[in-house]
C-alpha cells in the first residue's frame, strides 16, 4: 500500500501544539470580545459567485481557488479568505449596523506551498460592516495590536495607507497604467499581464527587475480627495493618541480589490521579509453593494494563524501551555477502582487521565509522568485492601502518603493538586 500523507501544503496540528492554537483562538476571542464583537461561524465553501464579487483581478479568485461543481451540478468554492462569506451573511441576513463580528477558522489556497505559506492555513479576524467613521479603523487597528501584546509579540511593524475613495483609486489607476505602460517591454511579462487587469497589483510585485519602476511610480497620496485625506488624517491622529507607533507605506496597495481608503498591514520583523506579513486588512466600503447589499461601508482585518505563531517562535514568547492535569490514576488490580475514582474525580471537577490495560505498575508510572500531572493516585493490591490510595507528587517534590479511598478528592484539592495558573 502506498503511503497516505497529508496533501501538499497542509499539515496536521497535534497535541501538544493544538493546544496552543487553541489558546491562540482563546486570546482572540477575549480580546475582541471585550471590544462588543460577537462571533460569526459561516460556512467554509459558498458559490463560487460570492468570491467573484471580491475581484476578478485577485489572484486567490482567478488562480488559486479550490473551485469545483457538487453533486447537484452548482459551482462552488472553498473559501479563500473569511470577509466574503461574512459580507455575503450581512446581506442575508441585515442584522442591525453597526455589525461587529469576529471568526477564526481555514482558508484554501493553491498556492506553492513553503514554510508559512500553506493551501490550507487558518485565520482569525474582525468586521466591521455599517460604520463610516474613522475612529471605527482606529479600533480595529487597535484591536490587533492589542492582541499582539497579548500574545507577547513586541517587533511587529504597522503600515498604513490610503487607497482613496473609488473614484481616486480610478484615477490613480490610470495613473499607474500610464506609467508602468511608458516602459513598455522592460517590466516583467507577469507584470505586464496583472497590469492588464490591475495597475495597482503590479505594486504587490517582489520581482527585483519590476523594483526601479515601482520605485518611479506615482503615489496613491497625490490622488487623495479632501475627503478621503481628511478620513486618513483622523485615522493616523487616532493612532498617535493611543500610542500605536506606525509607518505610512504608500505603495502598500494589499492583495484584495475591493480596498477602499485605509488600509493596512502588519509585518513581523522576527521573520523573514518574504513570509513576514502576518497579518492586514481594510476598509472596503463598496463590497455589501457589490454582493446585492444596501450601501454599507464595512473595514475588517485577518490574522494568519500559523504564520503569527511562526513570529511568537522566532521572538520566543507565547510558547506551549503548561500540562494542566490535576491527577493520574494509576491502578494495577485491574481498573475497576481507577474506573469509579477517575470518574469522582472529574465529576469533582478535577482534570484526570488513568492508564489502561492493566498495564505494569513501572509502564503506568511512566505514563503518569509523561501526562503532567501534579500528582499520581496509585492503587495496587494492598492499597485495595487496606481502602486506600498512594498519593505521589510528580511536579514539585514533596512525599507520598497514603490516604483514605474516600478522602482523596479532599486531599487533592486541599494539597492544591490544582495548578495555579
Ligand atoms: P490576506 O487574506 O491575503 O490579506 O492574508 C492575511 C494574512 O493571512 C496574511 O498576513 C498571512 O498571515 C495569512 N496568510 C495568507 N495566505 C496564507 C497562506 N497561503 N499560508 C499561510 N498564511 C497565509
Amino acid at each position: 500500500m502506498p503511503e497516505l500523507k497529508a496533501p501538499i501544503g497542509t499539515r496536521d496540528v497535534l497535541p501538544p501544539d493544538s493546544a496552543r492554537w487553541r489558546r491562540f483562538v482563546g486570546v482572540f476571542a477575549e480580546v475582541v470580545g471585550a471590544a462588543g464583537y460577537g462571533q460569526v461561524v459561516t460556512p467554509i465553501f459558498e458559490e463560487l459567485a460570492v468570491f467573484h464579487r471580491i475581484g476578478e483581478a485577485t489572484e486567490i479568485v482567478t488562480k488559486e481557488m479550490y473551485d469545483f461543481e457538487d453533486k447537484g451540478g452548482r459551482r462552488m468554492a472553498l473559501r479563500p479568505e473569511g470577509t466574503a462569506g461574512v459580507v455575503r451573511a450581512f446581506v442575508e441576513h441585515r442584522p442591525a449596523t453597526p455589525w461587529k463580528v469576529w471568526y477564526t477558522g481555514p482558508n484554501f489556497r493553491y498556492e506553492k506551498a513553503q514554510k508559512g505559506r500553506y493551501r490550507q492555513f487558518d485565520q482569525v479576524g474582525i468586521e466591521v460592516l455599517g460604520a463610516d467613521d474613522p475612529y471605527c479603523d482606529v479600533e480595529v487597528i487597535a484591536l490587533a495590536w492589542q492582541f499582539y501584546a497579548a500574545l507577547g509579540l513586541r517587533q511587529v511593524r504597522l503600515l498604513v495607507n490610503s487607497l482613496g475613495d473609488a473614484g481616486d483609486r480610478g484615477r490613480y489607476a490610470a495613473a499607474l497604467a500610464e506609467h508602468f505602460e511608458s516602459y513598455g517591454d522592460a517590466l516583467t511579462p507577469e507584470s505586464r499581464h496583472t497590469l492588464q487587469r490591475n495597475p495597482l497589483r503590479v505594486l504587490d510585485s517582489k520581482r527585483p527587475d519590476d523594483r526601479p519602476m515601482i520605485e518611479a511610480a506615482p503615489l496613491m497620496g497625490d490622488f487623495l480627495s479632501a475627503a478621503a485625506a481628511e478620513h486618513f488624517e483622523v485615522v493616523l491622529g487616532g493612532l498617535r493618541a493611543l500610542g500605536i507607533p506606525f509607518t505610512v507605506a504608500p505603495r502598500l496597495v494589499r492583495g484584495l480589490d475591493y480596498y477602499r481608503r485605509t488600509t493596512f498591514e502588519f509585518a513581523a520583523e522576527a521573520l523573514d521579509a518574504a513570509q513576514n506579513a502576518v497579518g492586514g486588512g481594510g476598509r472596503y466600503d463598496g463590497l455589501v453593494e457589490e454582493m446585492g447589499g444596501p450601501a454599507t461601508p464595512g473595514i475588517g482585518f485577518a490574522l494568519g494563524v500559523d504564520r503569527t505563531l511562526l513570529a511568537c517562535d522566532a521572538e520566543g514568547v507565547f510558547g506551549l501551555p503548561a500540562a494542566d492535569l490535576d491527577a493520574f490514576v494509576v491502578d494495577t488490580t485491574g481498573g475497576a477502582t481507577a474506573l469509579a475514582l477517575t470518574a469522582e474525580l472529574r465529576a469533582a471537577g478535577l482534570r484526570v487521565d488513568r492508564a489502561f490495560d492493566n498495564r505494569s505498575m513501572k509502564s503506568q508510572m511512566k505514563a503518569a509522568d509523561r501526562s503532567g500531572a501534579a500528582v499520581a493516585l496509585i492503587v495496587g493490591s494492598d492499597e485495595l485492601a487496606a481502602g486506600t490510595v498512594v498519593v505521589r507528587p510528580l511536579r514539585g517534590g514533596g512525599d507520598q502518603v497514603a490516604v483514605p479511598r474516600d478522602h482523596v478528592i479532599d486531599h487533592v484539592v486541599r494539597t492544591g493538586a490544582t495548578p495555579t495558573p
